[in-house]
């Protein structure tokens, strides 16, 4: 053993010892919430019913670090499931939002601040001019489609399998047995058939599917929707070719071209995936990181598009709780110290090693796993031969595998998200002594949970 391997076992020790009282308060509590919340969550997937137990309450969190009312600790890779890109209770964060609150935390007028948080998001793509606050990734994907119908005139709306964009009706929508039977599924019940009918979906990485879509309603095709790093169905990397096409399409047809960076932006880096591939989407949705922990989300673009967007033109969209004050300085705060820290670059960079060091880890406990990474965002995945890119080529065992998976890493004391589609999500609070022990953790999680 060497001593790195020692110090990590020793630790991985520590930390399944730590593991050894049972959830009895957070069940407890679970059951109160039961009584009065449904499902006893206000967001489905903190159920914890994909990985089969009851979740533990989360009472506190510092850095990379989580603690449950039972006096559990874990180290966090959820990180509020994608915004907290410092941490939790980040240095100069939680001063900010501190002092933004004694002002008062929402007035339902101007404020200086909002100015200074839409020059910042802005400035992180030269392409886009103006820029709406909302307070869910969920609004900010709803109005940009609402504000390309009315500026298209046309009323389709092409998204694609897997890609997630909120829980407005008009996204609840799958493909169900593809194009080739035209039969749509949605995603929920209460989404009624009229809406489905203007949302086509086409599955990822299918040219033809995507041929055939724009030649039957290219003319009517009001915008195409997409996250331009798929990360709500898994981690599902798309090829540079296949983007371009994309967009080709929407340009010869006179379609919108939609980047929904909600999870992806100020994420990878600064300027998100629009950055990265080289393009141009006439909208951009932002969310998660930029709302530094609050909820703040964006839709932004060219400023003859945005401003169709009310008062300035016929688009409605309004809010209470738009651009709140407190919200608007976290983001400011946030985006900020990453910028100071050069930020993305040093957590990408760490980010890296770290999946290269698992990877070799899994490999050495002949653990079947690929781990899947993009700038510091990861997915355990069961490995396949082929690259996976859309969702029917994802493992029919990775439900199976991920939740054993998941449960060996909880005991260890590494706190994953509760479902095998969900993407892990490093900080800059993950410093190297806890990703090196983290690689032991979960490379003995994954030799326990076996071959999938
Ligand atoms: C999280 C997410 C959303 C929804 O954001 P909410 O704030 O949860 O409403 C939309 N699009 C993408 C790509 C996301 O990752």
């Amino acid at each position: 053993m060497t001593g790195t391997r020692l110090r990590c076992y020793i630790y991985g020790l520590a930390a399944s010892k730590s593991m050894i009282r049972k959830l009895e308060v957070s069940r407890k509590l679970q059951k109160r919430a039961e009584q009065m919340i449904p499902g006893g969550v206000n967001s489905l997937v903190r159920a914890f019913r994909s990985v089969g137990m009851d979740p533990p309450f989360i009472v506190r969190g510092q850095g990379s670090r989580i603690w449950d009312a039972d006096g559990n600790d874990y180290v966090d890779y959820v990180g509020s499931w994608g915004p907290l890109i410092l941490g939790h209770a980040a240095p100069g964060i939680t001063e900010a939002i501190g002092a933004a609150a004694k002002n008062g935390t929402s007035f339902g007028a101007s404020i200086p601040s909002e100015a200074d948080l839409a020059e910042l998001v802005i400035s992180a793509f030269p392409h886009l001019e103006k820029v709406r606050f909302v307070s869910s990734g969920t609004e900010a994907t709803m109005s940009a489609i609402r504000l390309a119908r009315a500026y298209t005139q046309r009323k389709y709306i092409v998204k694609f399998e897997g890609c997630y964009h909120g829980h407005a009706d008009a996204m609840l929508v799958q493909a169900g047995s593809g194009l080739a039977t035209g039969r749509i599924a949605a995603s929920s019940a209460g989404v009624p058939d009229g809406i489905l009918a203007d949302t086509l979906v086409v599955p990822l990485d299918d040219a033809s599917a995507l041929d055939r879509v724009f030649d039957e309603h290219g003319a009517t095709m009001a915008a195409v929707i997409l996250e331009p790093l798929p990360a709500n169905y898994g981690l599902l990397p798309q090829r540079s070719e296949w983007l371009h096409g994309v967009i080709n399409h929407c340009r010869t047809a006179g379609s919108l071209v939609i980047f929904d960076e909600v999870i992806s932006g100020f994420r990878v880096g600064r300027g998100g995936m629009a950055e990265e591939f080289g393009v141009r989407p006439d909208l951009v949705t932002y969310g998660k990181v930029i709302g530094g922990g609050f909820p703040v989300a964006a839709y932004a673009g060219r400023a003859d598009l945005m401003d169709h967007v009310a008062p300035a033109g016929p688009v409605y969209q309004a809010g209470t709780l738009s651009a709140n004050p407190v919200g608007m300085r976290a983001g400011l705060a946030t985006v900020g110290k990453m910028d100071r820290l050069d930020g993305w670059r040093a957590l990408n960079d760490r980010a890296a090693q770290f999946c290269s060091r698992l990877s070799t880890a899994f490999t050495d406990v002949r653990a079947p796993i690929d781990i899947v990474s993009h700038a510091s965002i990861f997915w355990p995945r069961v490995a396949s031969s082929q690259p996976v890119r859309r969702v029917d080529q994802i493992h029919e065992h990775q439900r199976a595998w991920y939740a054993k998976f998941f449960h060996a890493a909880l005991r260890r004391g590494v706190y994953l998200p509760p479902a095998a589609f969900e993407v892990c999500f490093l900080s800059m609070a993950h410093d190297d002594d806890i990703l090196r022990s983290a690689v032991d953790l979960l490379a003995d999680a994954a030799e326990e949970a076996g071959t999938p």
